[in-house]
This record gives structure tokens, sequence and C-alpha cells, in this order.
């Protein structure tokens, strides 16, 4: 998938919310998704750094973008509800979601695991991407065709010792995707996975600080999926798990 080549217009006229948008993967998804046409909606907790993409999209010549600032860990039901209400008043449609914020819990053996650790990965990875799909799935069916991404990892498809709750997380996440795929099968929507891969972050460095940084893939380089599954291209994808570097995975037999 790494050669993939988007249509310049591949997103013209399309409303696309990305979570953890102001960093890493999430912040490259806006810059390109914007590059294609897109009104991107950036949501995130740092206002500082989804203010400074707002503007990177702005001095590149993409539609004026929407900043939601939000703590996943803190976000309640109805937070998501009034955000769905202020998309539909605001734009009056959405075409995609990227679900792309997460949290890294603290790696260590599986008896350490905190239960407050637990909870806030459980909050961050997890419920929010439930409650945040049910209530924004209405907006999506309304449109002609729409894509949700989930953000899974390679421990999500494989477990790995200390990889721990973060791990746990996106096996779940593989799974939400994999039963709404199937419910949405004969809808408008698609519902797919993207396993970033090794990718040049900061939650990279967190989870591998001896890791030489320059030895990986920048976000900007993984893009082609992420504009992949967000265009028409893939229409008729629903229910699977892509990897973002296919020539980089290295799974236990
Ligand atoms: P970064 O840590 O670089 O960026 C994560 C983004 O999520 C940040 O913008 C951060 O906001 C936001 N975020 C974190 N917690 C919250 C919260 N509570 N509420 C709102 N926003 C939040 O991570 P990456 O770009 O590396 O990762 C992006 C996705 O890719 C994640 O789902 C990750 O699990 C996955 N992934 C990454 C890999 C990699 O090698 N980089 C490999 C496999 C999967 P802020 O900066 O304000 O804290």
């Amino acid at each position: 998938m790494l050669d993939y080549h988007a249509a310049p217009d591949l997103l013209a006229n399309k409303v696309i919310l990305i979570t953890g948008a102001g960093d890493g993967i999430g912040r490259q998804a806006a810059l390109h998704y914007g590059a294609h046409g897109a009104t991107v909606i950036l949501l995130g907790k740092t206002v500082k750094k989804l203010e400074a993409v707002y503007d990177e999209l702005l001095a590149q010549g993409s539609p004026e973008p929407a900043i939601i600032p939000l703590d996943l860990n803190g976000a309640t039901k109805n937070h998501y509800q009034d955000l769905a209400e202020t998309l539909k008043q605001q734009f009056g449609r959405l075409d995609g979601v990227l679900f792309n914020a997460s949290h890294l819990s603290v790696l260590g053996p599986f008896e350490m695991i905190g239960e407050d650790e637990w909870d806030q990965v459980m909050q961050v990875n997890l419920k929010s991407q439930f409650l945040l799909t049910q209530a924004l799935l209405p907006l999506l069916k309304a449109t002609p065709d729409s894509s949700i991404v989930y953000t899974s990892s390679g421990v999500g498809k494989q477990g790995r010792a200390y990889w721990g709750s973060y791990a746990i997380s996106k096996f779940a996440t593989e799974g939400m995707m994999q039963v709404l795929a199937d419910e949405l099968s004969n809808s408008s929507v698609r519902a797919n996975c993207i396993n970033p891969g090794a990718t040049r972050t900061d939650m990279r460095s967190r989870a591998y600080p001896g890791e030489d940084p320059m030895s990986l893939r920048t976000a900007a380089e993984i893009m082609p999926l992420y504009l992949y599954l967000m265009g028409k291209d893939s229409l008729t994808v629903n229910g699977q798990s892509l990897d973002a570097q296919p020539d980089k995975v290295q799974r236990k037999a």
C-alpha cells in the first residue's frame, strides 16, 4: 500500500474528523487529508498543537479546518452527543472519522498493571471510540459513502510480553471494528483498521527509548494507506485490518 497514489482531489468536499490530530500520525493525516481537499476537524487534547496544525492547513491552501479541544480521558457520552450535534449544525455532513488518539500505558509485567492505568487506557483507547462511533453513526449513514478508520497495532494482533493494557485495548479495537463492519456490510458506511507499523513519533520513542528514530519511516511516509481508506478507491473494503507498512510486518508463527 506504500505505492498508492491518491488523486489530488480524492477528498474534495469531504468533512473528516481526526482524533489526536495535533501530533505524530494524526497530524500528518490532517495535513494529507487537507491537501487532498478535505475539511478536517481536528480533535485533540493540547490546544496549542491543534492550533499549529490549523495554521499549517491554512498555509498549504487547504479548506479551513475546525478545532475540537477534548481530553478523551474525561469525556462522557454527553460530550460525544454534543460533538455530533455541533458537526451536524456547522457542517451538515460527515464523510470520515480517523480514530487515531491513543494512550500508551506503562509497559511492564501483567501482574503490575494498575487499576487506574488500566481504566485510563481503556477509556482513551476503547470506550471513547465506542461512544464517539455511536454518536456519529447517524451523520455517517446520512452521507452517500463514508469511512471509519480505527488504529490498531502489531501488539493488537499478536500478544506481546509487557505491552499490557495498551495491547489489550488494541485487540478490542480490532474486535469492535469487525463487529461494526459486519453490521454495516449492507450500508453506505465502511469500517476498517490500520496498523501503522513502527513510525517515527513521540509515542514510538517512549516505547523504544533505545531505538534510533532515523531507522524508522516518518508519519508522512505511511500516509498512502490513510488516504486510500478514506477515499473512493476503497469503497468495497470493509472489515479489514491493513498494514501501512506491509514490508516491515514480522509476526510470530
Ligand atoms: P503520538 O503520541 O505521537 O500522538 C498521539 C496523539 O493522540 C497526540 O496528538 C495526543 O495528543 C493524542 N491523545 C493522546 N491522549 C489523548 C487524550 N486523552 N485525549 C485526546 N487526545 C489524546 O502517537 P502516534 O502518532 O505514534 O500514534 C498514533 C496512533 O498510532 C495511536 O493509536 C498508536 O497507538 C498507533 N500506533 C503507533 C505506532 C508508532 O510506531 N508510532 C505503531 C503502532 C500503532 P497530545 O499530543 O495533546 O497529548
